[in-house]
């Protein structure tokens, strides 16, 4: 049977090209898409006058709410959701070295645990669609990559996780210690086996890889050139981390003799099937040549800010033509790990730099949603509300305490403190309904990474 969901009475951020606005609008979903949006009531059809005996129709409130698509989260990492907390005053570098001895731990429990934990977190702020980059596989912890991707069945999100990897561990000049790297041809047949197993090209698609071997100074040339190679050949994404901090420029300088950048550029790593985490500390020259390789940015400004790490050039990205999307990142660097928090946290941080023009409200929404979007490559189907698109669609309240009075409901998501969906449809699902995960139940999710963050620690402080 097809479901039918009419949305009626709210206010409508599009985020298409045109940036089309309702302030009294209709949505109508039929199955996973979008079939009508505009202003004023539903067209009567759509309502299921004479309507077809095997649609179902579900009808949903919309006033007092802002409709927007579902936001895109560009980066992650859910295992750490079980290690938050620590390190609290370390630069990243400190903060790695305190926190790979644990992470070298991890099972496949913490992992099911973790990601569930901050998935359903995401789904609350009004995310339908995520990455993961996972790259912490110790032997014998059980398959990780499975585990998560049926962490995102369960609470029901678009899922685009990221076979990562570490291949130059200390005794090779890298940071992480040697127990947590894995060896080059074993990452490059699990990777290969992931895409097999797991990617899904069609369209509408709940999942898909992308390959993402982690960082300048965790990963051999050699794995970098290998994973790009294979990437291209089997027709997925690249991911990783850039130009975070300055002591990751140093390391390159030292072991490169280049800038990370430059370090990327040689190694065929710029381009359009690419989008990079951070990406901070960049010259204006390296700015313009992610625009010309329409490279993608994944920016996690509370990540950068709990760090202390720096605060990116959007303004200057954007200005380039650079896709900008956001991710929370690791729950080790942000023990938050709410989507909607970024928007406000990526307008705040391009104001510091750049005064009160440098990211408008309606900016931010878009570096949230549609370049999200771009930076999976899913601009064709996700990031904007138009017929045909999916219906992934976050509704937030802006009539409640938070947002009541503030005439711009754009205004009153990015500015104020509107950051929990009071619904999520993902594909048309309900996720969150009323405020709350339709999916899991919060409480048991909550008690389930309570406990395994406990285990993990009790098991590291056992081991030293
Ligand atoms: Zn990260």
């Amino acid at each position: 049977m097809t479901v039918r969901t009419v949305i009626e009475g709210c206010a409508i951020a599009t985020v298409d090209a045109a940036g089309t606005e309702c302030r009294d609008g209709h949505l109508v979903i039929e199955a996973d898409r979008i079939v009508a949006v505009g202003e004023g009531p539903a067209p009567e059809a759509a309502g299921g006058v004479g309507g077809v005996r095997e649609t179902e129709f579900r009808r949903i409130d919309g006033r007092g709410l802002l409709a927007t698509p579902g936001l895109v989260n560009c980066h992650h990492h859910l295992y750490q959701w079980a290690t938050r907390g620590l390190a609290q005053q370390a630069t990243l570098f400190e903060w790695l070295v305190e926190l790979y001895p644990v992470w070298a731990l991890i099972d496949d429990e913490t992992c099911a645990a973790a990601a569930r934990a901050g998935l359903a977190a995401l789904a609350r702020s009004g995310c339908s669609a995520s990455t993961d980059h996972h790259y912490v596989f110790p032997h014998d912890a059980g398959d990780l990559l499975e585990v998560e991707i049926g962490a995102a069945a369960s609470i029901g999100l678009r899922f685009h996780p990221c076979r990562g990897s570490m291949d130059l561990g200390r005794s090779d000049g890298g940071l992480p210690p040697d127990e947590v790297v894995e060896d080059r041809d074993a990452i490059l047949a699990a990777s290969e086996a992931a895409i097999d197993r797991f990617h899904d090209p069609a369209p509408g698609a709940m999942v898909r890889i992308a390959l993402a071997p982690c960082s300048p100074f965790s990963v051999t040339r050699g794995l970098m050139s290998d994973a790009a190679e294979l990437a291209r050949r089997r027709g997925v994404r690249l991911h990783t981390h850039l130009a975070e901090t300055l002591d990751e420029e140093y390391f390159c300088q030292e072991h490169f003799g280049v800038r990370p950048v430059e370090y990327l550029d040689e190694l065929g790593w710029l381009g359009e099937d690419v989008w990079l985490a951070h990406c901070v500390h960049l010259d204006d020259a390296e700015v313009a040549r992610f625009g010309a390789t329409r490279t993608g940015v994944a920016h996690c400004p509370s990540s950068n800010a709990r760090l202390g790490a720096g605060i990116a050039p959007v303004a200057g990205l954007l200005g380039a033509g650079v896709a900008v999307g956001l991710g929370v990142d690791g729950g080790a660097s942000n023990e938050g790990g709410a989507l909607a928090a970024e928007m406000r946290a990526a307008l705040q941080f391009a104001r510091l730099v750049g005064g009160p023009q440098a990211l408008t409200a309606r900016q931010a929404l878009a570096r949230a949603t549609i370049d999200g979007a771009r930076c999976l490559g899913r601009e064709d189907e996700l990031g904007s509300l138009e017929v045909g698109k999916l219906a992934d669609v976050a509704l937030w309240r802006v009539n409640g305490l938070e947002g009541a009075g503030i005439e711009d409901p754009v205004a009153a998501l990015v500015f104020g403190a509107t950051q929990a969906a009071e619904v999520l449809l993902v594909g048309g699902r309900p996720i969150v309904e009323g405020g709350e995960l339709r999916t899991a139940d919060e409480a048991q999710v909550a008690a389930e990474i309570e406990r395994e963050s406990r285990r993990l620690a009790a098991r590291a402080e056992a081991r030293v």
